[in-house]
């Protein structure tokens, strides 16, 4: 079986993975593990200026640090009218991280929001998601989840800026739920990260096959 290492110390990514690319392990005989597994693993600091570096930047220290192929992802919301922000600011858009700056960062967002009518409130979840072998070779992909900026908080699930995210597609016709409306399961099967490794999937194939 191949070690591959994504790039995170949160055991519900790599589980959440493992399932979004089921096919490809088996098929491989890949065994997805996380950074917990190497605590002397540094810390990124993620200074890239897009999605895709970021992401390229987290998979090649795992790569280097474990000697195993690595993955890695960088995500973040994409609000049409900003210009794409916040973007990969999205984890800081209000200033803080840590505790309560999910609140404040979709509040802020919300109210710079404000006066801006509906049909000017799209917007996407962004993932990039990069695969860094150890001899250097990579490949990244894009997934986007397009949607629009609700105008007050719904819903209690998920994290981040779910409850103001209402998803272009619907789980059922006439429905105007917001991401944090939906199950773990429906928002795992569509998300922007579902997609930006699914459609990382063929370069899996291509570069990890034995
Ligand atoms: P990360 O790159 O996955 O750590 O995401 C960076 C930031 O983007 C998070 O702190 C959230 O603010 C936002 N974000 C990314 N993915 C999601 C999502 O699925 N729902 C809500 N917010 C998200």
């Amino acid at each position: 079986m191949t070690k591959v290492v994504l790039a995170t110390r949160n055991h519900h990514k790599v589980e959440e993975l493992r399932e979004i690319l089921a096919d490809v392990c088996g098929e491989l005989d890949l065994d997805i593990v996380g950074l917990d597994e190497f605590p002397d693993a540094p810390d990124v600091v993620e200074d890239g200026v897009t999605f895709d570096e970021n992401a390229v930047l987290k998979a090649t220290s795992a790569a280097e640090t474990t000697g195993l192929p690595a993955l890695a992802d960088d995500s973040g919301l994409a609000v049409d009218v900003l210009g794409g922000a916040p973007g990969i600011f999205s984890a800081r858009w209000s200033g803080s991280a840590g505790p309560g700056a999910d609140r404040a960062n979709l509040e802020l967002l919300l109210a710079q929001l404000g006066d801006v009518r509906e049909e000017h409130r799209g917007a996407a979840f962004v993932c990039a998601a990069a695969l860094v072998l150890p001899d250097g070779r990579s490949a990244v992909e894009t997934g986007r989840f397009p949607g629009r900026v609700a105008h007050e908080p719904r819903g209690t699930g998920g994290f981040g800026y779910d409850p103001i995210f209402v998803p272009e597609e619907q789980p059922a016709p006439g429905e105007s739920r917001t991401l944090a409306e939906y199950s773990a399961q429906e928002k795992n099967g569509v998300s922007h990260r579902f997609r930006a490794f699914r459609a990382l999937a063929p370069q899996l194939r291509e570069l990890l096959r034995p």
